[in-house]
């Protein structure tokens, strides 16, 4: 499921590709992916507007139209992306999952695609937007996240650090695979009472969280299964995990093998007994 670095490697990548482009026609192929517009509001509103910018707010993508609508995806498991310039850019089985077309006045395609359509395309006004911004926590690489304000979030809350991680109204952007890499980075035991973690320690866990996430964007982020950028290109972060999807393997700190267990949440957690404390 992509997480911060896969959203914003998708955002830059759209923007860079994307921005100053106009839609001249829009299609609805499976249109369950769509929320807060029918097929036939989303074919109407689209053309005629032009793309001013993409980006990225916690596992959003964010296309802003200068309709003063946004189109906001939220990939989920196997949402993605897609620009087409020449038919071969999209693969035989990609094709059979495109669930939403937008053309472009230069010839190419926006595709939405996604396997088990489990995530979501809405389209927004900027009230609307602004309203499902809301209530979403601060961007963890934003310096306006202090290590005091981190902290003091952490301790109004006793469930385990790990899940309070990935609460989307404390910090932004983090799922299972960061949450991981972030509490092992940190030598913090992920099932820990988030009230229980000192002010050092959170000033050492909000420092892992942007190391991870920052190396991580550096490498186009993390491709288990589906997840794939605007370009079909895979992240290249996977050799680099220390914590997630190495259940049994040697810790890259003190060599004991590490632990798999869905103890917190029924999620996968991979952690270190020896020297996550
Ligand atoms: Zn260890």
């Amino acid at each position: 499921m992509p997480e911060l670095p896969e959203t914003e490697t998708i955002a830059r990548d759209l923007h860079a590709m994307l921005s100053g482009a106009r839609i001249t026609g829009a299609a609805v192929q499976k249109g369950d992916v769509l929320r807060s517009v029918t097929p036939d509001e989303f074919m109407s509103r689209l053309p005629g507007t032009i793309i001013v910018r993409a980006w990225r707010r916690a596992k959003l993508i964010i296309v802003e139209l200068d309709s003063g609508d946004s189109l906001v995806v939220q990939p989920r498991f196997t949402g993605a992306l897609l620009v087409e310039r020449t038919p071969d850019d999209i693969s035989a089985r990609d094709r059979n999952y495109i669930a939403l077309s937008m053309r472009l006045h230069d010839g190419r395609v926006l595709h939405y695609r996604d396997i088990r359509r489990l995530g979501t395309v809405a389209l927004l006004s900027a009230d609307a937007l602004a309203s499902a911004l809301a209530p979403l926590g601060p961007e963890p690489l934003d310096l306006a996240l202090t290590a005091e304000r981190f902290s003091g979030s952490l301790r109004t809350s006793r469930q385990a650090i790990k899940k309070v991680l990935m609460d989307q109204r404390v910090v932004a952007g983090i799922g299972n695979i960061y949450a991981n890499e972030a509490c092992w980075m940190a030598g913090i035991d992920p099932s820990r009472a988030a009230d229980s973690i000192t002010a050092g320690e959170a000033a050492t866990l909000l420092d892992s969280v942007r190391g991870v996430l920052q190396a991580s964007i550096a490498l186009r982020g993390t491709s288990f299964r589906d997840y794939v950028d605007a370009r079909g290109g895979r992240g290249g972060f996977v050799p680099f995990l220390q914590a997630y999807g190495r259940g049994g393997a040697p810790c890259g700190r003190c060599a004991t093998p590490l632990v798999d267990s869905s103890a917190i949440d029924g999620r996968t957690t991979v952690f270190c007994w020896r020297c996550q404390r």
